[in-house]
């Protein structure tokens, strides 16, 4: 079987993967990404954080993605039967990126993967990483090309970039259960045809179910007319509802009143789809010359569009700790990668939690809430979960907690 050798094996062209190959690209590592689609492809996970564009620019990929033509995006905004509220992502707490872009995923991993090739990264479509030894000196895959042939790769270092493919956990049974309940969500694009001024497109609108707590759904508007639509729930929810996926959705956008008055004229034109048992977790994000980032380490849930910025805080952790590493220096991973990757993650799991417990619902929807409370809530929906300088950060339980019960109702 033919060797290949490489510096980095990238498993994935997904944002973590291309803005991994990015970084490195800048440290003049030698990059080879293998995907196993073809691009443009389909995925989920469309509506960015301001935080995540840090990491963007970081890669040099910001006159790509700012060129794209993407949905410009400054908040979001929460809709509970007539109740409405919005966070403008511009004033928050923590400095930085205050705005960003609402994506079509295929055409957004697209972009990010050629400016990777254009730095100099090779990028092979339809190379499908099969399996993967990480018992010797350094790590080596067995790929399949879309010819058929397999043949394999031999790196310094391994980025499991792969998803929800989950490459490297699946391959060395690095596969925990995630503590959330298993939910689902239904989704499709529409057509909206929703009358200018009615709704602000430069925002996500979350909208809770008017009966069920933990049920609630995104619209996410393109720049082209149309916006993404979905819902997630309890899988024993989502299994109360026959048809086909279209049908189902349909059924469960009948159930709030607001949004489908919103959502009235809206063509429903592509087929929708379904996914359940997303939330996953790994033993360990990394291992002898490996290291796992993105939705291939921990996926909490997709309440509050954190997915693509872990994602790209991994590639960026990540990168610096293998920088270190070529530079002859000793890394501990846990320490430099593991740890603050984690440590945010932590704040938006205490978040999740609380928005599908009802406290952080009511936090949100509260009349008087105090405008310097709002810019560090602000800050943290915007992704910014890593700056300890805002006491919900630092202290997310202890301080949700308690304005939880300020706010309760
Ligand atoms: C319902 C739902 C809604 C979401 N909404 C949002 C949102 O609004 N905003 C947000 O930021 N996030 C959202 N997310 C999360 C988001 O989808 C992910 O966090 C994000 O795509 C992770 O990026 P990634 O680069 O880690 O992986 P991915 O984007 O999944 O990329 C992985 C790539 O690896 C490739 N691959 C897999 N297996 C192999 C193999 N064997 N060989 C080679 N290549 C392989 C895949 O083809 C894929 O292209 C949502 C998730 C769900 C489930």
């Amino acid at each position: 079987m033919k060797v290949e050798k490489t510096e980095v094996v990238i498993i994935g062209a997904g944002p973590s993967g291309s803005v991994a190959a990015g970084l490195l690209r800048k440290q003049g590592r030698q990059v080879l990404i293998l995907e196993r689609e073809q691009f443009p492809r389909f995925s989920i996970g469309e509506s960015l954080l301001p935080q995540s564009m840090e990491y963007i620019e970081e890669a040099g990929m910001l006159q790509d993605v700012v060129e794209a033509g993407f949905q410009y995006k400054n908040g979001a905004s929460f809709v509970r039967g007539t109740k409405y509220t919005e966070f403008d992502f511009r004033e928050k707490f923590t400095q930085g990126w205050g705005t960003t872009y609402q994506v079509q995923r295929a055409h957004f991993d697209h972009v990010l993967a050629l400016a990777a090739e254009r730095k100099g990264a090779t990028l092979r479509f339809r190379h499908t990483v099969e399996s993967v030894d990480v018992s010797g000196a350094t790590p080596e895959l067995t790929v399949r090309s879309p010819e058929g042939e397999q043949y394999r790769v031999q790196a310094r270092f391994l980025l499991d970039a792969s998803g929800f493919g989950r490459v490297l956990p699946r391959l060395l049974s690095l596969e925990t259960p995630s503590n959330f309940p298993v939910r689902g969500a239904l989704f499709t694009h529409v057509e909206d045809r929703v009358a200018p001024g009615t709704f602000d497109r430069n925002k996500i609108r979350i909208t809770t179910h008017p009966k069920h707590v933990h049920v609630w759904y995104w619209t996410i508007p393109f720049s082209n007319g149309r916006c993404s639509l979905g819902v997630v729930a309890k899988r024993e929810y989502l299994e109360q509802f026959q048809g086909t996926e279209t049908e189902r959705l349909k059924a469960i956008v009948a159930e709030d009143p607001e949004l489908t008055k919103l959502l009235k004229d809206a063509v429903w034109d592509t087929p929708a789809r379904a996914i359940t048992g997303y939330a996953a977790n790994v033993k360990s994000l990394w291992g002898n010359g490996f290291a796992l980032l993105g939705n291939a380490g921990e996926f909490l849930d997709p309440v509050f569009s954190s997915g693509v910025t872990i994602a790209v805080k991994s590639a960026s952790l990540a990168a610096r700790c293998i920088a270190r590493s070529f530079a002859g220096e000793t890394v501990d991973w846990e320490r430099d990668y593991a740890v603050p990757l984690k440590s945010g993650v932590d704040t938006f799991r205490t978040f999740v939690e609380s928005w599908y417990e009802g406290g952080f619902q009511d936090v949100i929807f509260h009349p008087n809430s105090s405008p310097e409370i709002r810019k560090m809530i602000s800050s943290i929906l915007a992704g910014y979960a890593w700056d300890k300088e805002n006491p919900f950060v630092a202290d997310s339980k202890r301080r949700l907690g308690v304005l939880e019960k300020l706010c309760a109702p």
